[in-house]
């Protein structure tokens, strides 16, 4: 017994006592809201302060969320669709536009307490389709529904239906126009035929920023110390015949498990390849890495060596935060146990 009592108190202590990593931000809740060519020179002084704002927002209302004793799912939805409803970023209002000039969007969610995860792809009518994704997760046995009979499983839950148009801006036409304009210009270059206008050299240098991020995650530790982590996304501008990216794929674009919350943004095609959010995971699992050592890997090294660009938002069970990405910028932030907001936009930040 003098043996066996210390070994029976071993779980407990060692439960009790998560060791911090040191100098890695500590949080409750950490967000994204796209990584890709956001620069100083690229982004006006409005347009900052306003997704600043919006990010702020963002992250105060999943924080009272949780600090009401919410579920870390419910938090990561209620976060997800303040950001879906401001049409700064590319999710809900403000999402980019296919080929055909339609807003076509893909969310998933995922609990880290249970392992159940839920995601949909190319819905267009659904006003908020994280609430749609945790839906699939809730109430139905499947995992991951597309277009119309995702629509109609929408419907049957009851969520707010929209008309298209309301997830237009006129900064995503202007991006879909000029990407399809600079199609045009290289299918005429490959066919030897002469410039039909001239795309500007600071364009093809610089993608404009609206082109290119806004993909919006969260990943939220709540009171009872789960874990749960959710991506929402238009795409990508000019998206044809169906094109799915890594946002509704779980272990992708999103995963959580009892140790980790990953939400990812870039390139979709390469973070499906290289299974980036469950990498992470699998690096902490397996090979038993920090987390922070775990995301950096994954994308400085795994996502950067096969060509992808873009970023993710870990957060620990331990509250450790890590925000690696290999853009120029990312829109990301994240609030500590206390209510201090931080909010980041370049890389020197
Ligand atoms: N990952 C998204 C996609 O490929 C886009 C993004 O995050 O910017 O659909």
């Amino acid at each position: 017994m003098r043996f066996l009592l210390p070994l029976l108190l071993l779980p407990l202590l060692v439960h009790a006592q998560p060791t911090p990593v040191p100098d890695a931000p500590q949080a409750v809740l950490v967000i994204h809201g796209g990584a890709g060519t956001i620069r100083r020179d690229l982004l006006d002084d409005a347009t900052e302060a306003a997704i600043r704002a919006a990010l702020t927002t963002a992250l105060q209302t999943g924080y009272a969320e949780i600090q009401r004793g919410a579920s870390a799912l419910d938090a990561v939805t209620t976060t997800i669709t303040v950001l879906e409803d401001s049409p700064h970023f590319n999710a809900g209002r403000g999402a980019v536009f296919t080929a055909d000039g339609y807003a076509e969007l893909d969310a998933s969610i995922m609990d880290g307490a249970t392992g159940e995860a839920g995601a949909v792809s190319g819905v267009r009518h659904v006003k908020n389709p994280i609430l749609l994704a945790q839906k699939v997760m809730t109430g139905s046995p499947h995992v991951l529904l597309s277009g119309e009979g995702a629509e109609e499983f929408a419907l049957l839950s009851g969520l707010e239906f929209v008309p298209n148009q309301y997830f237009h801006t006129d900064a995503r036409r202007e991006a879909l126009d000029r990407v399809l304009q600079r199609q045009r210009e290289q299918q005429r270059s490959e066919q030897g035929a002469a410039p039909e206008q001239a795309v500007p050299e600071w364009q093809l240098e610089h993608p404009n920023p609206w082109q290119m991020t806004g993909t919006v995650g969260a990943v939220a530790l709540d009171q009872t110390g789960n874990l749960a982590a959710g991506t929402s996304t238009g795409g990508m501008t000019a998206k044809r015949y169906g094109r799915i990216g890594d946002s509704p794929i779980i272990g992708a674009g999103t995963y959580a498990d009892a140790t980790v919350g990953v939400s990812s943004t870039g390139h979709g095609e390469y973070f499906i390849r290289n299974v980036t959010a469950f990498d992470i995971a699998a690096r902490m699992r397996y090979l038993d890495e920090p987390l922070t050592d775990a995301a950096d890997a994954v994308i400085h090294e795994t996502l950067t060596a096969s060509g992808g660009t873009g970023g993710v938002i870990t957060l620990g069970a331990d509250g450790t935060v890590a925000m690696p990405f290999n853009t120029p910028g990312m829109y990301r932030g994240y609030i500590d146990a206390e209510g201090n907001v931080t909010v980041q936009i370049y890389s020197d930040e």
